[in-house]
């Protein structure tokens, strides 16, 4: 019998110390498991005379039940205090302000035409558009370009079945435009422009902006003007100079390459401009007579410049990116440094 108390006194104080549900079981499994301590008092009945070992087992089963139900309470209280825990623990407060969105952010070459746009637009020229899906007098005839020139020939030009082409240059817009805008017109366009080609510089799909100012009075120099005055404020350089070399193009004449200095080393030579101090950005010249002819306007009256420059070299030199091809990977790690 005094066993038998100091047990149930143990395992009382073993059961109010045991703070979680698995420790609790080994309490149980301790006092009340197949050789357990109460369990291995039950066994040792045999040894008593048979009066004895009524009195004894009655008491050890009373011992049991109290330990059974003490640890059945203990157990309900565990689990009620695991539960609060959960619950003061993943409460919601729903006084706290929503979190924040991330916001997504312009692509490069949208950033890049709307700062080509933002400072022609100073300048005073509007925007025009134009088709992707050209046709042959658009594309080629009205500028001059004549059956035989290589712009032609299939590997250059992507021709649909239907006879239509995709534009490989955005300088049928200013066919249409001069179609139906009597001069003066000072206009830019940019778009999506295609041609077969596709390596570390070359994309199929690229994006070009082109400028056309027409008027009774426009020479050469109203050209160089402009186009000193956008790059000065595109890259932000302010004694920037541009150098013309003579070139040729069918719709323009005289036609001509225009360079910067380099943005890269500020003229001084680098391997960007390949030790010359300069970087070639666009082609330009005085819009070719006959396709003012072509398009009806009267070449006695009227003359004009054009010019057109790739969108992404501009976007590659700004924000000095040497790899035409993650411009049009969509790789998230890239996109966002333009936030
Ligand atoms: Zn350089």
């Amino acid at each position: 019998m005094q066993s038998l108390l100091e047990l149930m006194g143990q395992a009382h104080e073993q059961l109010s110390q045991a703070a979680s549900l698995a420790a609790l079981d080994q309490v149980r499994v301790h006092y009340l498991g197949k050789s357990g301590l109460l369990t291995g008092q039950l066994k040792q009945l045999g040894k008593l005379s048979p009066d004895e070992r009524k009195a004894a087992g009655q008491e050890i089963n009373n011992a049991k039940q109290v330990l059974i139900e003490a640890l059945e309470a203990r157990r309900e209280s565990l689990q009620a205090e695991a539960l609060n825990a959960r619950l003061q623990s993943e409460a919601v407060d729903v006084t706290l302000p929503g979190r924040g969105m991330s916001q997504g952010g312009l692509h490069p070459i949208t950033l890049t035409i709307q700062r080509m746009s933002e400072i022609f637009g100073q300048l005073g020229f509007e925007m025009a558009e134009g088709p992707e899906i050209e046709d042959d007098f658009h594309n080629f005839t009205a500028l001059n370009i004549p059956e035989t020139h290589p712009a032609r020939a299939m590997h250059d030009t992507f021709y649909l079945e239907n006879g239509l082409l995709l534009r490989t240059h955005t300088s049928p817009v200013q066919v249409r435009y001069l179609m139906n805008h009597k001069p003066p017109v000072r206009v830019i366009a940019a778009g999506r422009v295609y041609r077969c080609d596709s390596d570390m510089t070359h994309s199929p799909m690229f994006h070009q902006m082109e400028g056309l100012m027409v008027d009774t009075d426009i020479t050469f120099a109203d050209l160089k003007g402009i186009l000193k005055t956008f790059f000065r404020e595109f890259f932000e350089v302010d004694d920037l100079e541009t150098r013309f070399r003579a070139s040729f193009f069918p719709f323009t004449e005289p036609s001509a390459e225009t360079d910067i200095t380099c943005v890269h080393c500020q003229g001084k030579g680098c391997r960007v401009c390949k030790n010359t101090g300069w970087l070639e950005v666009m082609g330009c010249g005085m819009v070719h007579p006959n396709v003012l002819k072509n398009v009806g306007v009267d070449s006695e009256a009227y003359t004009g410049f054009a010019f057109g420059m790739g969108v992404e070299r501009l976007a590659m030199l700004r924000y000095q990116i040497n790899d035409l091809r993650v411009m049009f990977d969509n790789d998230v790690r890239f996109l966002t440094q333009f936030h």
